[in-house]
């Protein structure tokens, strides 16, 4: 069996270099709906926080993600605005 070896990150650049970049586009559109996203319970902080429930859409490259508070732990999806998960105070 042969042993692994693993690329050095400019190989893996070097590589990556001639494909297309599906990830960073969508990635971007992300970043963007959670920058100065505050939580509706509280106004806290929302970070972006993997959907575990609904990972992938078809066709999507980039995981869904909801928005979790780092104040109450609320988690809303910042699309719809619906409550996945109460805040701690509730
Ligand atoms: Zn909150």
């Amino acid at each position: 069996m042969p042993a692994l070896t693993e690329l050095s990150p400019d190989e893996v650049f070097r590589l990556l270099g001639e494909e297309e970049d599906t990830l960073l586009g969508e990635q971007t559109e992300v970043d963007r709906v959670f920058e100065g996203l505050s939580c509706p319970s509280c106004n806290g902080r929302m970070v972006p926080t993997v959907d575990t429930e609904n990972p992938f859409k078809e066709g999507q490259n980039t995981p869904n993600q909801l928005g979790r508070c780092l104040s109450c732990g609320a988690v809303y999806d910042p699309m719809t605005g619906r409550l996945v998960t109460r805040p701690d105070f509730l």
